[in-house]
């Protein structure tokens, strides 16, 4: 099956599957400027999709649509193929942890947790049974009886996320919840959270600006930057093949360097450096003929030349700028192609010194060097 065909069926898979769709989304808080502007999208039943991408770039907006908080200036969201718009939050089944989390402090944990049970006429046994349950998943059992200033801001996440569970919804929303939390804490949650809606088969729609956060936890991410999406893919692909210049140094580092389209071969396209250096890359996404574009490529698909250059390969050759040891990798940036200044990551088992002003050689794969719109 060729790559495009591939793609095509799971398109059509997911539009079948979906438990949400925008269609064609927009919103303005003002009645002048909108700060979503016309959003497609689909998620589909049991996936882990997260909205990625810069602070006021409208991921929050798009969550209290879906959370019902707020009301789409124009365009549909449909929740298992019925328009919601008109639902309060109440009715539409999904759980939602806000980016501030916004526990009761007068209430105790497990009081917390039984709220969206009241709201929904779920009382006595049967609600005590269900925080019970909530708790015991998010591990805080025996801490039902504290107030949320007697807990940890870990613990205090885990509340919020006990209170999104408890009343089994099939769709959860969560805006930033471990944002406020220090690294190490963050990334075992990430890792908790992941595993909760594995196991509990639940949907996920999840906002964050961290793109490690991310690539760790998502089946498909949605990068978002100016009230659209940039490029919906699965981590691996919006790593490999970002789709333009905004997604290519949002996700990781990349070096991108002015150059000019000279002739396409298929999906190989060949440009050329301003100091007349030729190079090629893959140019999915290129259209027309000779005009600026630009190249990224990754730091660590720069490796340390050693022989000739090879056939199928890019040669780039400039001068040692600036080498900073990193323990388990150097960090050399290089002058070339003129002023470019790029930075190469090289293992330091394969790294050597180098002098400033030194020639150096790197090496780099063409298929590891995306050529995209400038
Ligand atoms: P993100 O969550 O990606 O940071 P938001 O959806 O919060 O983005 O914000 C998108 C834009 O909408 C920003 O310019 C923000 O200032 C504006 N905005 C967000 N909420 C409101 C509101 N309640 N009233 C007016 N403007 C808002
Ligand atoms: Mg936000």
């Amino acid at each position: 099956m060729g790559h495009s065909e591939k793609m095509k069926s799971v398109t059509s898979n997911a539009s079948a599957d979906a438990l949400v769709r925008f269609e064609d989304v927009k919103k303005s808080y003002d009645g002048a400027n909108f700060v979503v502007t016309g959003l497609n999208l689909s998620v589909r039943r049991g996936e882990f999709l997260t909205m990625l991408g810069p602070s006021g770039s409208g991921k929050t907006t798009t969550l209290m649509m879906l959370g019902g908080f707020e009301r789409p200036t124009l365009g549909r969201i449909l929740l298992d193929g019925k328009p919601v718009e008109r639902l309060p939050p109440e009715k539409r089944n999904i759980g939602f942890v806000f980016q501030n989390y916004a526990l009761f402090p007068h209430m105790t944990v497990a009081e917390n947790v039984a709220f969206p049970l009241r709201y929904r006429g779920i009382k006595g046994a049967a609600a005590a049974v269900k925080v019970r349950q909530a708790l015991d998943r998010v591990s805080l059992g025996n801490l039902g009886g504290r107030r949320p200033a007697q807990l940890s801001g870990g613990q205090q996440q885990r509340v919020a996320l006990a209170r999104a569970l408890v009343f089994e919804p099939s769709l959860v929303l969560m805006d930033e919840p471990l944002g406020a939390l220090d690294k190490q804490l963050r990334e075992h949650m990430q890792v908790e959270i992941k595993r909760l809606q594995v196991s509990l088969g639940i949907t996920m729609v999840y906002v964050t600006h961290d793109q490690s956060e991310a690539l760790t936890m998502s089946d498909r991410i949605a990068v978002f930057h100016d009230g659209h999406i940039q490029q919906l893919a699965e981590p691996e692909m919006l790593y490999k093949r970002p789709s333009n210049r905004f997604v290519a140094s949002f996700i990781g580092e990349n070096n991108t360097l002015a150059c000019s389209l000279l002739a396409r071969e298929g999906e190989v396209a060949v440009v050329r450096m301003p100091d007349g250096t030729v190079l090629k890359g893959l140019g999915h996404g290129l259209t027309g003929g000779t005009h600026d574009v630009s190249l990224s490529v990754r730091p660590e698909s720069l490796t340390l030349a050693s022989g000739e250059p090879r056939e199928s390969g890019n040669r780039i050759v400039g001068e040692a700028h600036e080498v900073f040891f990193l323990g388990d990798h150097m960090r050399l940036s290089i002058k070339a192609f003129g002023s470019q200044v790029l930075i190469a990551r090289i293992p330091t088992r394969e790294a050597r010194h180098f002098a400033p002003g030194e020639r150096v050689a790197l090496d780099c794969g063409v298929a590891d060097c995306q050529l995209l719109e400038a």
